[in-house]
C-alpha cells in the first residue's frame, strides 16, 4: 500500500474511534480529503473508500484538477473562500459549497443557479474563533443569516462549517466547535425552509476528535493524509477579506 493511502486507513481508524469514545456511529462522520496543494495523482493515492469527499480552496485550482479526477465517483466540496466573480465557475465543478458566508454571494449564486434552473447543496461558515483572519459570519448574525439565506430556494442549506481556532489548548479548540454546534440546534429551531441543518462540518487534522466528540458529520483532512503542504496556510486563509 502507498504510504498516502496507509496514512489515510490510519486517519479513517481514529476518526472512527474518536465516534465510538462518545457512543457516535462512525459512518456518521463523512472524512473529506483537504486537497490544496495535492496534484491529482497523489489525490488519485487517497481514493480507497466507496464514498470520497474532495474538497478544494481555490476556483481556478478545482478548475485544473477536475478533469483529471472526473472519471472517479468523488464528491467536490468547495471549502475555500469563494469571490463573487468566481460563482458561474464553480457551480460547473462543486457539488456543495461550504464557505457561504455574506449575502452578495448568496444573491450572486441564485441569480446564476436561476439562471441555469438549479439548485445547489451550501453550508453555511460562521467564524467560532472570532479571528479576523478567518472568514464567516458571526455567531451572533448567524441565525438572521439562516433566515436570510431561506428566503432562496435555490440554495439547499445542508448545515454549517467552521473552522477551530487554532490553538494548543483543546478547550479553547473545543468551545469553538460547542458553538457551531449550538448554532445548528437553535436554526434548526426555526424550522426553515431549503434549510436542513444535518451537516457540522468542523475539524482538520489537529482538532477532528474534538471536533466528533462535539458532533462533527464532516471532518476536513489535509495534512495528515498528504503531509506538510509547501504553501503557508495563509496564502489561503488570510488573504484580503473582500466585502463584495
Ligand atoms: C486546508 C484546510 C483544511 C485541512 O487542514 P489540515 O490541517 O491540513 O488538515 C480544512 N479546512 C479548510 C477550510 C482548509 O483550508
Amino acid at each position: 500500500m502507498n504510504k498516502i493511502a496507509e496514512r489515510l486507513r490510519q486517519i479513517r481508524t481514529d476518526v472512527n474511534n474518536a465516534a465510538f469514545k462518545v457512543g457516535r456511529d462512525p459512518e456518521s462522520v463523512k472524512l473529506l480529503l483537504a486537497t490544496k496543494t495535492a496534484a491529482p495523482e497523489v489525490i488519485r493515492e487517497a481514493i480507497i473508500f466507496d464514498q470520497n469527499y474532495i474538497g478544494e480552496n481555490k476556483v481556478q485550482e478545482l478548475a485544473r484538477k477536475h478533469p483529471f479526477l472526473n472519471d472517479l465517483n468523488l464528491q467536490f466540496h468547495f471549502i475555500g473562500h469563494l469571490q463573487t466573480n468566481k460563482v458561474r465557475d464553480v457551480l460547473k465543478y462543486a457539488n456543495c459549497i461550504q464557505s457561504i458566508d455574506r449575502m452578495s454571494l448568496v444573491t450572486t449564486l441564485d441569480k446564476q443557479l436561476q439562471k441555469e434552473g438549479r439548485s445547489m447543496d451550501v453550508l453555511l461558515q460562521v467564524n467560532t474563533s472570532y479571528e479576523t483572519s478567518k472568514f464567516g459570519v458571526s455567531p451572533e448574525d448567524a441565525l438572521t443569516f439562516a433566515q436570510a439565506v431561506s428566503a432562496y430556494d435555490t440554495l439547499r442549506v445542508k448545515g454549517l462549517m467552521t473552522i477551530g481556532r487554532f490553538s494548543a489548548e483543546t478547550e479553547q479548540v473545543r468551545k469553538c466547535f460547542k458553538l457551531l454546534a449550538d448554532i445548528k440546534d437553535r436554526i434548526a429551531e426555526l424550522g426553515l425552509p431549503n434549510n436542513e441543518m444535518k451537516e457540522l462540518s468542523m475539524g482538520m487534522s489537529n482538532d477532528f476528535a474534538t471536533a466528533i466528540q462535539e458532533g462533527a458529520t464532516i471532518v476536513r483532512i489535509g495534512t495528515a493524509v498528504f503531509g506538510q503542504r509547501m504553501y503557508p496556510d495563509s496564502y489561503y486563509w488570510n488573504e484580503q477579506k473582500k466585502t463584495t
